[in-house]
């Protein structure tokens, strides 16, 4: 089997698990970014979140949520990000659905998206925005 996560979730690869339920799975990410960097995966192959079953989405989130909870109580961190990268263009390495829980403290060395420079919207951006919102609006 080609895809990384694909073996963890089958066993064929040594993984530092943290919490399972029947439809996902979390782990210690192999390189992490802050103590505790974990990954939450769906026991099922769908490249990105659209491709997901919406059952595993719900067990997605409970895996989430007793993680967080787990590096909270254990470790002691109160703040997190959690983080999609969603395309290669925005960094997606492992074309396996996955969250991060990268745990955040005072002067740890990561950027925050406020630390950067911001854009400002054209026109023709909130223009095309405006019309999307009403056209959900009679769907
Ligand atoms: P991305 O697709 O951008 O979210 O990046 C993939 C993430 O998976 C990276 O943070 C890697 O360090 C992590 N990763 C890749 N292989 C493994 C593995 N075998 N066990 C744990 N984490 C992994
Ligand atoms: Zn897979």
């Amino acid at each position: 089997m080609e895809c990384i996560f694909c073996r963890i979730v089958n066993q064929e690869m040594d993984a530092t698990k943290i919490y399972e339920n029947d439809k996902a799975i979390s782990f210690l990410d192999i390189a992490p970014l802050s103590n505790g960097h974990s990954l939450v995966i769906p026991k099922y192959h769908a490249n990105n979140l659209f491709d997901l079953p919406q059952d595993y989405w719900m067990a997605m989130y409970t895996a989430l949520t007793a993680t967080t909870k787990a590096i909270e109580k254990v470790l002691g961190f109160t703040d997190f990000n959690f983080m999609n990268n969603h395309g290669k263009n925005a960094g997606q390495v492992v074309f396996h659905y996955h969250m991060h829980i990268i745990p955040r403290e005072q002067n740890d060395g990561l950027n925050t998206i406020h630390d950067r420079h911001k854009i400002t919207l054209s026109k023709e951006t909130i223009t095309k925005m405006q019309k999307t919102a009403l056209l959900f609006k009679h769907t």
